[in-house]
């Protein structure tokens, strides 16, 4: 995961959204109102000079509308011009003053009021998909109910404290994270993780702020406040991610810094040479310069790329998939390769565990609750098939001490004094513990298409545990669609045994199986993929991929609702279990590159004959102005369209 820019937005070289990112709601009513009031001013100025034929009477409102409309851009100019830059408010109010200069009241009045109408429309609809995201929390009830010793009693969210007990209706939108205590339910999370199944919710299980609670009522234990809940998180990220700048983006900033001087040098060329040099007249040249300088805005251009990121973000948010900047989407649109962890990524990571083989002289029970006294104290999804199984099996699991997780190999600790190993092959085998015995009962297991976890007393090995894992379901769909759109190779990278993983990776049609491989190894597969055949997207659980995730020119973390490391460390988090957002989202991130060549190719193609226009003597200036917002009002539908893009 390289890390984006994360400097905060620097205003541009032009347009409404630059100045607007971090709008003061009353500094932008006040504006409304300026805007408002000049283009009611150039109506009523049209009006007169429709009635009355001497501009004496039209005129001044038409001057008074130019200054009021002025205001704004002239503010901003001067702020522009003193960082040196010279942007599209200063030409604005150099046309605007040229334009009274040489007596066109109307054309400075149209200028002025058409310009300040088009930013104002158009920080309009960029707040609009900024807002789309922010506006989930404005949907988390304000007040819940809580149950208190003596009885039940309303409570503002922002009150509640981690461990307050609260009770969620059938049909309550549930307003804070916590985790069921009692009562059965079926929620629907789509807010969050965009999945449009709901999912079944009894005791234990996680409950989130902002989705909708079904047909059963619910009793929660609150875990987090209002402003750490997973959907306040969500809000905050995506709008930190669409306040960064995309490659493109900064490309096109870069343009416009050189672009618009250039334009002034050109328009001072068209007043002067004409004029010295062919003796023309000197007010007809500057107004063509004039004209020249309100085509030189660009705004279209400036704003094609950020409304378009803006919006794939929020559209990806709404499918659960929350990219973390405009740079990441476009690193993913030129993906080669894309590499999948095994365990909980391709499959469920609920394992099951399916046989308990102890070694001569042991007993299976004996074998299986040495092992989950250990792994009681294990996060692996290993783990938690040994302990449910001997749970199931009624076995008096102890707690082994000093537990220690040995990534991508295993577990070990102390279980009354004795030294307790669970892990695999790999482990035993570097430490001299594989007995001929056990090696054979691995060897089975595997061949049968389980994972085997070797168990290890005070450094013998007293029996192996078989598990299994079963693949998603859509996994191999997934896998065939990332073929369809031209991935050259799809590949599962695994901690787990070879032939286990073998099977699995054949099943799913994968191009490639790397198995029995630790952290360090897996970081090294993403180089090696990366150096013989292209851009890497890595999918993983965040947790203990997370090195790997890091090394991978795009990382995705799975299942990330539950798991703040998995939401902080991606570079896109898929909030649930749902491989399909993964082609989804490399087609949306393809969708978003064109959508964003398109908008400039529309900005560009329109200045160009603009110029022409202007030079020619063809474009009035209030032309100009209209053909620019024409272009911006363009480029932004076409962008939201990315919206709704599934
Ligand atoms: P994956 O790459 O498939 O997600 P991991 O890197 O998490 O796998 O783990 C790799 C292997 O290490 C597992 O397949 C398992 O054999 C072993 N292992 C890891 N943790 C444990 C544990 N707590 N108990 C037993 N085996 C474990
Ligand atoms: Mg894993």
């Amino acid at each position: 995961m390289s890390t984006a820019a994360t400097a905060p937005p620097v205003a541009a070289d032009c347009c409404a959204h630059c100045d607007d990112h971090a709008p003061a709601a009353t500094g932008a009513s006040v504006r409304g109102w300026f805007t408002a009031g000049a283009v009611a001013l150039v109506a009523l100025g049209c009006l007169v000079g429709a009635i009355t034929t001497a501009p004496w009477w039209s005129a001044p409102l038409f001057v008074a509308a130019a200054l009021i409309g002025s205001v704004f851009p002239a503010q901003r100019a001067v702020q522009a011009l003193r960082k040196r830059r010279l942007d599209i408010n200063a030409l604005m109010v150099v046309a605007v003053i040229g334009a009274i200069a040489i007596r066109q009241w109307e054309e400075a009045a149209m200028v002025v009021s058409l310009f300040a109408a088009a930013q104002w429309l158009e920080a309009q609809s960029l707040d609009r998909a900024r807002k789309a995201i922010a506006g989930l929390l404005d949907l988390v009830p304000p007040e819940v109910l809580l149950r208190e010793g003596d009885g039940d009693r309303k409570v503002g969210i922002d009150l509640v404290t981690p461990g307050a007990l609260m009770i969620v209706r059938p049909g309550d939108r549930i307003a804070l994270d916590g985790v069921v205590r009692s009562g059965r339910s079926d929620v629907n999370q789509a807010p969050i993780t965009g999945e449009s199944l709901p999912v079944e919710k009894a005791a234990g299980d996680e409950v989130f702020a902002g989705t909708i609670n079904g047909h059963g009522a619910l009793t929660v234990a609150v875990t987090r406040r209002r402003a750490d809940t997973t959907l306040a998180r969500i809000v905050h990220l995506v709008e930190s991610a669409q306040a960064q700048r995309a490659p493109t983006q900064q490309f096109i900033d870069r343009f416009a810094a050189w672009y618009t001087p250039a334009v002034v040098a050109l328009a001072v060329l068209v007043v002067t040479l004409p004029v010295v040099v062919l003796g023309q007249p000197f007010d007809t040249w500057l107004y063509r310069a004039l004209v020249l300088l309100v085509v030189a805005c660009p705004c279209a251009l400036v704003i094609s790329t950020p409304v378009s990121i803006v919006s794939a973000l929020a559209g990806a948010a709404r499918h659960g998939v929350l990219i973390k900047g405009g740079a990441h989407l476009e690193r993913l649109a030129s993906v080669r390769v894309i590499a999948f962890d095994k365990t909980g990524t391709m499959t469920t990571g609920r394992l099951d565990l399916d046989e308990t083989r102890p070694a001569a002289g042991h007993s299976a029970s004996e074998v299986l609750a040495f092992a989950a006294a250990v792994e009681s104290q294990s996060e692996h999804p290993v783990a938690a098939a040994v302990v449910r199984a001997a749970v199931e099996r009624g076995l008096a699991v102890r707690t082994a001490v000093d537990v220690r997780a040995l990534p991508g190999l295993g577990a070990e600790g102390s279980v009354d004094g004795a030294a307790a190993v669970c892990g695999n092959p790999r482990l035993f085998a570097e430490r001299g513990w594989l007995t001929p015995e056990c090696e054979a009962i691995a060897a089975d297991v595997s061949a049968r298409g389980m994972s085997p976890v070797l168990v290890a007393r005070n450094g013998v090995a007293i029996g192996v545990l078989g598990v299994s894992d079963r693949p998603r379901a859509g996994a191999a769909a997934v896998v065939a669609d990332l073929h369809r759109q031209g991935l050259t190779r799809v590949v599962m990278i695994t901690g787990d045994h070879e032939p286990a993983a073998r099977a699995i990776g054949s099943h799913l049609g994968v191009d490639e199986v790397r198995a029995a491989q630790l952290p360090q190894d897996k970081v090294d597969s993403v180089a090696a993929l990366r150096r013989d055949h292209g851009s890497v997207a890595m999918v993983g659980d965040g947790i203990n991929d997370a090195p790997a995730l890091a090394a991978a020119d795009v990382g995705i973390a799975m299942g990330a609702m539950g798991s703040d490391a998995a939401l902080e460390t991606a570079d896109i988090a898929l909030m649930a279990g749902d491989l399909a957002k993964i082609p989804y989202a490399i087609r949306l991130s393809r969708a978003t590159l064109t959508n964003i060549r398109v908008n400039v190719a529309i900005s560009l193609a329109l200045k160009a004959a603009f110029v022409v226009l202007a030079v020619a003597g063809v474009a009035t200036l209030w032309m100009a102005v209209l053909a620019d917002t024409g272009a911006s009002a363009l480029v932004v539908a076409n962008a939201v369209r990315l919206r709704k893009f599934t």
